[in-house]
């Protein structure tokens, strides 16, 4: 290929760092504290406030989030915690991770988020057979917002305590309000890393209204040491006094990733707004084509971290595999979200197999996450468009 003509590669999806980014990452390098430092409890407020929760605890990532939030709700040995099959590996991982048990439930054919209708018919048979979960996971994938009140209904009914992995959805609304007020959960949880909504480099942090889940996610992110007003009037004790009371781990973020946050913070309107921008764009110039679109409930307000669609086997004989690879020889690198948790190896071994969830199975044999970012430009989607229109017609 004449190289003067190769496109720019396009990603599926990746930050946007601009000039205020770098200015308030370099002004706390040169500051007296670049961790532990007073950027933190800045993000967190920043984002508590966004949300409308009352707390916020700024983590390494969402995986290090998921761990200390089931710690947290008590998840342990001989324990189960349920999630969507169709989600990163980390949202079921944490439950092992605690040593207990996971399991699935499967997605709804039409948002791709966890059906209720299924998790009504599980909890059902799970309560006959008292085998319920302690923590429900529900991922709203995408930036779509799970159905968070039939769903809270429901596990209010059976006593299951709820984790949002809200790894997608930071500024997405569900019934106006924005995901992670924590209004239909007791924890809810973002991530940070560079292709999500807004970028840390690596980064997560938990949402929680509760004061009690706050304190524990405060000492598990931080080796389990309080410094609390007990501690300090023990016999003996200093001014540098600890005192270590959980097995906690370092899980902290840097005030330089912290500082990179709040920054990000200030343009996560201007982000959202362009990617529901080319949202819309593609939804109506990819109209014509054979591709089932993204769907959207009526109560969410997504926030666009993937815009998937599906070639439709009753409209074309092309395949997600040919449209995969005509975009790669475009220099259009488009991604598959996700292959369903329980069909990985690790998974398999617990006993999980293909077939266990059939229509998290049969969503991801056509899916296909188009770039979507917002720095992605109108001629760069364009590109996409064009591209996908040649492949189906050819
Ligand atoms: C990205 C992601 C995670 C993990 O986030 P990290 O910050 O990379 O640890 C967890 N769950 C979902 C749904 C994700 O997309």
């Amino acid at each position: 290929m004449n190289d003067r003509r190769t496109p720019p590669p396009l990603p599926y999806g990746r930050q946007c760092i601009n000039e205020d980014d770098i200015a308030a990452v370099v002004a706390v390098l040169r500051s007296d504290f670049i961790t532990q430092g007073p950027t933190i409890a800045r993000f967190e407020q920043r984002v508590a406030e966004f949300c409308g929760a009352r707390y916020a605890v700024a983590v390494s990532s969402a995986t290090a989030a998921l761990h200390i939030g089931a710690l947290a709700l008590g998840l342990g040995p001989g324990d189960r915690l349920w999630t969507s099959p169709n989600t990163f590996v980390a949202s079921a991982n944490c439950a092992l991770y605690c040593g207990a048990q996971v399991d699935f439930v499967d997605i709804d054919a039409r948002s791709y988020n966890l059906s209720v209708a299924l998790l009504a018919a599980k909890l059902e048979s799970a309560s006959a057979s008292g085998t319920l979960p302690k923590v429900l996971v529900p991922v709203h994938f995408a930036g779509q917002s799970c159905e968070m009140q039939p769903i809270a209904a429901l596990c209010e009914k059976y006593g299951v305590r709820i984790m949002e992995d809200a790894s997608h959805a930071v500024g997405a609304l569900y019934q106006g309000q924005p995901v992670g007020n924590c209004l239909h959960s007791e924890l809810a949880v973002f991530s940070f890393h560079p292709v999500k909504i807004i970028t840390t480099g690596e980064g997560g942090m938990l949402l929680t209204n509760d004061s009690e889940l706050h304190a524990r996610l405060l000492r598990l992110r931080s080796h389990g040491i309080t410094r609390d007003e007990q501690v300090m009037a023990e016999p003996g004790a200093g001014p540098w006094s600890y005192a270590q009371v959980d097995l906690g781990f370092n899980y902290r973020m840097t005030d330089l990733q912290a500082a990179l946050g709040a920054s990000q913070m200030n343009r996560l309107a201007a982000f959202l707004e362009r990617r529901r921008a080319l949202v819309t764009r593609y939804n109506k110039l990819l109209a014509t084509l054979p591709l089932i679109l993204p769907w959207q409930h009526p109560d969410t307000n997504s926030s666009w971290h993937l815009y998937v669609v599906q070639p439709d086997p009753t409209r074309t004989r092309v395949n997600r595999l040919r449209l995969y690879h005509g975009l790669r020889e475009r220099q259009i690198h488009a991604q598959v979200h996700y292959i369903p948790v329980h069909t990985q190896p690790w998974y398999r071994d617990l006993g999980f197999k293909p077939g266990d969830f059939p229509v998290a199975e049969h969503y991801y044999s056509g899916a296909l996450s188009l770039p979507l970012y917002p720095d992605l430009t109108d001629e760069g989607q364009t590109r996409v468009v064009a591209a996908l229109q040649a492949l189906f017609a050819g």
